[in-house]
This record gives C-alpha cells, sequence and structure tokens, in this order.
C-alpha cells in the first residue's frame, strides 16, 4: 500500500509573506500577506546595493515590524548610512551571505523611525508576492540607466514630488 497522503491543510490566510536570504541563514515572515506597496527605485544607492540595474521593494508598516523579534535581531547585521533628508537609513542583511532583507529609516530627530519599512522584494519566496499586481511604480527614473518600457509609471524622484508620467512606446505613439 502506498503511503496516505497528508490530508489537506485548512485554507486559512497566510501570516505573511515567506522572506529568506540566498544562505538560509535569515528565514522571517512579512507582518501581513499584502504588502501597502511596491516600488522598482533606480536611484544611484538602489543600483549599488543591489548590483543590478533598480532595486524592487515592498512596504510594510514599521510598527507591525518593529521591534523585531529578538532571535531575529541577533542575527541580522546592520549597515547604516545617512538620507538625503538627514536621518539614517538602517539597513538589515544576512551576515553570512550578504543578502539585504529590509531597510528601516530613522527620521532627522534620531528616533522617530519612517511609517514603512522596505523588505527586497527577491527575497521574498518564489510564488508569493503579486509582482505583476503590485509592481507598476518606478522612482528616482531621473538616474535609471536602462531605457523605461512602455507601460511603466514614473516618478522622477519620489511620488508626491511631481507627477508620475505614463511611459508611451512607438505603438502608442503611432495609435
Ligand atoms: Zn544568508
Ligand atoms: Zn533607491
Amino acid at each position: 500500500m502506498a503511503d496516505s497522503l497528508p490530508s489537506p491543510q485548512p485554507t486559512e490566510p497566510p501570516a505573511g509573506l515567506p522572506v529568506s536570504c540566498q544562505c538560509g541563514n535569515i528565514t522571517l515572515t512579512t507582518p501581513t500577506p499584502s504588502p501597502m506597496g511596491m516600488s522598482y527605485c533606480h536611484c544611484t544607492t538602489c543600483r549599488k546595493q543591489s548590483g543590478s540595474a533598480f532595486g524592487a521593494s515592498v512596504y510594510f508598516p514599521t510598527d507591525l515590524v518593529f521591534p523585531l523579534p529578538r532571535d531575529l535581531e541577533a542575527k541580522l547585521a546592520v549597515f547604516e548610512h545617512p538620507t538625503d533628508s538627514g536621518g539614517t537609513m538602517r539597513c538589515f542583511f544576512c551576515p553570512k551571505c550578504g543578502v539585504r532583507i529590509f531597510n528601516a529609516a530613522v527620521l532627522a530627530d534620531g528616533r522617530t523611525m519612517r511609517e514603512m519599512v522596505a523588505f527586497k522584494a527577491g527575497a521574498i519566496e518564489e510564488g508569493w508576492l503579486d509582482w505583476k499586481g503590485l509592481g507598476k511604480e518606478h522612482v528616482f527614473t531621473r538616474s535609471a540607466v536602462i531605457e523605461l518600457a512602455e507601460g511603466w509609471v514614473c516618478y522622477e524622484t519620489m511620488p508626491g514630488e511631481g507627477p508620475a508620467v505614463v511611459v508611451k512606446g512607438e505603438k502608442g505613439e503611432r495609435g
């Protein structure tokens, strides 16, 4: 007789999205299954950090992420750099494989945290993130090094600091 199949799991909504680094040292779950938003960032910092043309981030409420569970905090390494607005970006990464997991900004007062934590979208396990549904916004496109593709919603810098421009392809222009 073949082993009996495992009984089906109850269909409860997942508590959050599973996240891991490249080596498996860091594993965690996002605080909710649905990010507040997502963006692709073409700034020079994200390019350097990702080692690629742009970064991809999904956002979750800071007060659901912090304070970090103690065992997670003990495993993560932190790299800090100043932000343009006089605060500090705290960048949490795996010290074994170097993969960035999330960034949390402390404002210029040195105490208050920015309301959203940016998780690196590619650290979320395959199949869990709605990339096509969420990934419409491109920010800091003034420093983009690749051609902006048709349909992308682009901001020169950040939303709120200028209009969104939807990239039109040649087909669109010809009507
Ligand atoms: Zn790792
Ligand atoms: Zn950026």
